[in-house]
């Protein structure tokens, strides 16, 4: 059922993102950095693709390409409580520019996969390294508040950089024809200790005018309905 929340999170996000001209396109990759975070939902998401496509060997080269994942310090519900607490949150570290590893030909190979942190990534003109990507502060406001959303779906499991939350969830039996290929057992445990863990939502980042121009989306989320429960209701245990 998760699984089917998180895809309703996708879907409602790629419809209402719509409504503003984005300059991005296939091809366009600037924004293809190390600097993912996803949940353990969207990495077992990015898992069973691969094992589908039978690219398990492709992942485990993949991951041996990888060498400079941003490690974040806390997590955006952990940001969020912060800032909602009147604390201030933990500095981050300087953002990594290296290349994801799963970007082949300026074209992402894992795309019907690819986690929100990157679904969410656009810009309204045509970045480069020079020339960051632009967004209004309400997108900001609304990315964020599916971020936080994504994040509570996946509370209690790893959290963290894509490249080790793929790592860590490699001790699951599903996905055992990719440890085995990988056949590093410490780098595994490894992984595990690099990673948070997602925590619930704290109330979301919102000022009022934030609200109104994100109310939509949240509602339209909220309200899907799941084997006769509404999306809200099982994100409340009910
Ligand atoms: S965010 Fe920037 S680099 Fe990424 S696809 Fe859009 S325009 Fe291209
Ligand atoms: S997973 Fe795909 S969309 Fe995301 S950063 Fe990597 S190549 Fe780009």
């Amino acid at each position: 059922m998760k699984s089917q929340i998180l895809q309703i999170i996708y879907d409602a996000f790629e419809t209402w993102s719509t409504q503003e001209e984005w300059a991005c396109q296939k091809g366009c990759a600037t924004c293809c950095t190390q600097n993912v975070t996803i949940t353990a939902l969207e990495g077992e998401h990015i898992l069973r693709y691969i094992i589908q496509e039978n690219k398990e060997q492709w992942l485990v080269d993949k991951l041996n390409l990888a060498n400079s994942p941003q490690r974040p310090k806390q997590t955006i519900n952990q940001f969020g409580a912060a800032c909602l607490a009147g604390r201030e949150p933990e500095p981050e570290t300087d953002p990594s520019y290296s290349p994801c590893p799963f970007l082949e030909d300026a074209i992402c190979a894992i795309y019907p996969a690819r986690p929100f942190s990157c679904r969410c990534f656009l810009s309204l003109h045509t970045c480069s390294p020079n020339r960051a990507a632009v967004v209004s502060e309400k997108y900001i406001a609304a990315s964020t508040a599916i971020s936080q959303l994504t994040e509570h779906l996946g509370q209690r499991e790893y959290w963290g950089n894509m490249l080790d939350v793929l790592v860590a969830l490699l001790d699951i039996s599903a996905y055992k024809t990719v440890a085995d290929k990988l056949g590093d057992t410490p780098r595994i445990i490894g992984a595990r200790a690099n990673v948070l863990n997602g925590q619930p939502l704290p109330g979301f980042m919102l000022g009022e005018e934030d609200y109104t121009y994100v109310a939509p989306l949240l509602e339209e989320i909220f309200t899907t309905r799941i084997a006769g429960k509404t999306v809200e209701d099982i994100l409340n245990g009910k």
